[in-house]
């Protein structure tokens, strides 16, 4: 019988949803290029429910107590005397949200001494020591695609709030005010404006597909170039490197995995660059911004507006710098956690349980590591040391 150990976010501080805004999600059961959304054997939660936080439990706990084994779920994860770390010596498996990472670190992985499987519920396993992993011959699987979408409508969002200015002009009208001429001070259209994303995997081209329509000038770098077709029907002007890409863009967004490569890549250097009041959006890693970089950009006014949903360490602590920063737009680790994407990330780590427990093959597009090596989806975007 296996210890699953899973870390989870707080339930909201007014408790456990009773109720929802919406009766129901869209029904959805393919991705953008046919692969299936996750098809487990069985689900014990409704769809729409708040899953991702301590009382949702991933809708895991029925499955995976009636057939005998351990679930112990926490929110407890930071220090040595956490829950987590008391829990994790016998974990056979451990579960975790980027949006509130328990770092399996290669010191977690060392005292973890029955680990077997480490599953992220949802897409981006930096959290884990992936060196570690594989040394230690532990499996690591994420649930690919399941929050991609949710994900590139976030970027969207942020970009036109970022370029029109809207959340001071929110705050006025909260404030009771009707100011007309402090909310369009800094208020543009995009329209026209060159747009580039560092990647275009599963995030970064259905950012491209979505921003399409607003008659943008749509530029991308990435490792592997898009298909031809894909270039022409988007109008993409495609860059060697993220370098000879940012001069030429008054909006970047990042959607590049977290790795050696992409640590630190937006420094003062990279920055200093950029055309003169460009706006950066980040919601792949925060480790991919130089922390302190960003904060003196949008003070200097090189940058005119940042905003994200990543950051280091998570939580963020009060005194975070991104925090008091002018001109962000940053949320939370939210992005991908609305309640349509724990739906598909909540099945998803079930259908990796299933398989796993029933010791058939986890689908190959959630592997990270498997057997010792880089795996699937990540022995095609992730690089180890
Ligand atoms: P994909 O694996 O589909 O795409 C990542 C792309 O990045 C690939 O095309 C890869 O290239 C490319 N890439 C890797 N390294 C570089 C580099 N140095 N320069 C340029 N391109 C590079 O991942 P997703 O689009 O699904 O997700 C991207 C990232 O977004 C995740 O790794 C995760 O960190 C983050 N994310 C954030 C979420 C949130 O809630 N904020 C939720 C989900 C993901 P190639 O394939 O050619 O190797």
């Amino acid at each position: 019988m296996a210890k699953v150990l899973c870390v989870l976010y707080d339930d909201p501080v007014d408790g456990y949803p009773t109720s929802y805004a919406r009766d129901d999600l869209p029904r959805i059961d393919h991705y953008p290029g046919g692969q299936t959304t996750p098809t487990p054997r069985g689900l014990d939660f409704t769809p729409g429910h708040l899953l991702g936080s301590v009382s949702g439990e991933l809708g895991l706990r029925r499955f995976l107590e009636s057939a005998g084994h351990t679930f112990v779920v926490t929110s407890d994860k930071e220090g040595d005397d956490s829950e987590f770390d008391r829990e994790l010596p016998d974990a056979d498996v451990v579960i975790s949200q980027p949006f509130w990472p328990a770092y399996l670190t290669a010191d977690r992985i060392a005292k973890a001494r029955n680990l077997k499987l480490a599953i992220t519920a949802g897409i981006g396993s930096d959290h884990v020591d992936l060196d570690a992993a594989v040394a230690r011959d532990v499996t690591v699987a994420e649930v690919t695609f399941s929050n991609s979408i949710s994900v590139a409508e976030h970027v969207v969002m942020m970009m036109l709030s970022m370029v029109r200015d809207y959340l001071p002009a929110h705050q006025w009208v909260l404030d009771g005010g009707w100011n007309i001429a402090d909310c369009v001070s800094r208020s543009y259209d995009i329209e026209g404006m060159h747009v580039g994303t560092v990647a275009a995997g599963r995030i970064g081209l259905a950012v491209l597909r979505r921003l399409k329509p607003f008659d943008v000038q749509l530029h991308y770098t990435d490792r592997h170039r898009l298909p031809e077709p894909v270039e022409r029907e988007l109008g993409l002007t495609f860059h060697e490197s993220t370098a000879d890409m940012v001069p030429h863009c008054d909006v970047v967004t990042i959607n590049a995995p977290l790795h050696p490569e992409t640590e630190g890549l937006f420094d003062d250097k990279l920055i200093a660059t950029m055309k003169n009041g460009a706006y950066l959006i980040n919601t792949a890693r925060a480790k991919i911004c130089d922390r302190d970089a960003i904060a003196r950009a949008l003070r200097s006014g090189r940058l005119a507006g940042y905003a994200g949903d990543v950051w280091y360490p998570q939580p963020a602590g009060p005194d975070h710098p991104w925090r008091a920063m002018p001109h962000h737009g940053m949320t939370p680790h939210i992005s991908g956690s609305s309640l349509s994407a724990q739906a598909r990330y909540a099945a998803g780590t079930r259908e990796i349980l299933e398989s796993w427990l029933a010791g058939t093959p986890i689908r190959e597009e959630y592997l990270i590591v498997d057997k010792g090596h880089l795996a699937g989806t990540g022995a095609h975007s992730y690089s180890t040391r």
